[in-house]
């Protein structure tokens, strides 16, 4: 037997800057400086200077990130904000732990973003923004969607965690709505060494509710003028951040290679399966996410390929207005299409940048002789 294809490793490329990141370790160690500080600040101002937005302020998780963006927004109590049903779970749990009700919009078939058709019937008189998901890497539609918030006054907030460094039309996820929310979990874009996230907006007066929010809502110690949280980032986790933020390009960079990999090996020949656009602009394939055309073969495929070694992961098996703790909010059943069917045939493929080229191969040929 071969050797196996992980679906996901971050050894391979951590190893090769080991001695870059402990010597990293080392300067914390000796400064002795573990929340927030000079590190923090100057991978901020990094992270802004390439996102391209006045504003990023360093916080503890990406879902850190989303429930500030919403306090720093005053978004609570009585209020709905409209979001994707196909996502990761944190985006809607934001929004419900805010105060706020989720209030769920169905998926473009193709990309599998939030469908601005289905979020513009979602709004109603106590709608109070839409929090988009730039899902698997690739941006939502946002030209739409804004046009739809514009109309209405309504913010548009980001959930860029799977989607630094994509773009869309010339700008960064992050700069696109009024606040961008970014998580640093080890397997996202900017993978980091624990949890940690990010937020951003062009707004000053938001950027510095943020940073109040972040830090108990005391911008002076022992003097609260809001109810925050300990939303900080650690100091040792924004240095580490710093020495990879330089070769996120290149990361990227590699991520379509094999996006474009898989498009050439399984494309063109008729298999029954919908691929991913690789070509559309400025998408950072975070995950490699395949949809079949008969779904009773998801599960059987996805067993063939782990006995073969392949590792491959199911993003997601429930859409979230499903989930048992959102069920009581509804839509029932059958009412939001697109996100219901893709929770039954999609399978996301092993895509990361320390992947080989021989490994994607391997992959595709795996699934090709699986449909024979
Ligand atoms: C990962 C992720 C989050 C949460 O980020 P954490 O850093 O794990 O808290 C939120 N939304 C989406 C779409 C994600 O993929």
């Amino acid at each position: 037997m071969t050797a196996p294809v992980p679906f996901f490793d971050r050894a391979r490329g951590d190893l090769a800057l080991q001695d870059e990141l402990s010597a990293v370790f080392q300067s914390v160690l000796r400064s002795g400086h573990y929340i927030l500080g000079p590190e923090v600040e100057a991978f901020e101002s990094e992270c802004a200077a390439y996102l391209g937005v006045r504003h990023a302020i360093g916080v503890s998780s990406g879902t850190d990130a989303l429930l500030v963006a919403l306090m720093a927004l005053g978004v609570g109590a009585g209020d709905e904000v409209v979001c994707p049903a196909y996502t990761f779970f944190a985006t809607a749990g934001a929004i419900h732990r805010s105060g706020a009700t989720p209030v769920f919009a169905d998926v473009l078939p193709g990309s599998l973003n939030i469908d601005p058709a289905s979020t513009a019937r979602a709004l109603t008189e106590r709608t109070r923004a839409i929090l988009a998901v730039h899902l698997f890497g690739d941006c939502a539609p946002m030209d739409e969607l804004l046009a739809i918030a514009g109309g209405r006054g309504l913010p548009v907030i980001e959930d860029a965690a799977q989607a630094f460094g994509a773009e869309r039309g010339g700008r960064r996820a992050g700069a696109l709505g009024l606040m961008g929310c970014f998580s640093f979990f080890p397997t996202k874009n900017l993978g980091g060494f624990g949890d940690g996230g990010l937020a951003t907006t062009d707004d000053d007066k938001l950027a510095e509710r943020v940073r109040t929010l972040r830090a108990q809502g005391a911008r002076r110690k022992h003097h609260h003028t809001r109810i925050g949280g300990n939303f900080r980032l650690d100091a040792l986790q924004a240095a580490l951040l710093r020495r990879k933020l330089p070769r996120l390009g290149a990361l990227l960079e590699r991520r379509r290679e094999h996006a474009a990999r898989y498009a050439a090996l399984l494309g063109g020949r008729d298999l029954p399966l919908t691929l991913p656009d690789a070509g559309a602009a400025g998408h950072t394939f975070n995950q490699y996410v395949i949809r079949l055309k008969d779904a009773s073969l998801r599960d059987p495929l996805r067993s063939s390929l782990a006995e073969q070694g392949i590792g491959t992961e199911i993003y997601y098996p429930a859409p979230l207005h499903l989930q048992p703790c959102f069920a009581q909010l509804g839509p029932p059943e059958g009412s939001l299409p697109v996100a219901e069917a893709a929770a039954r045939d999609t399978l996301a493929l092993p895509i990361f940048p320390e992947l080989t080229g021989d490994e994607v191969t391997r992959v595709a040929a795996a699934i090709a002789s699986f449909f024979g």
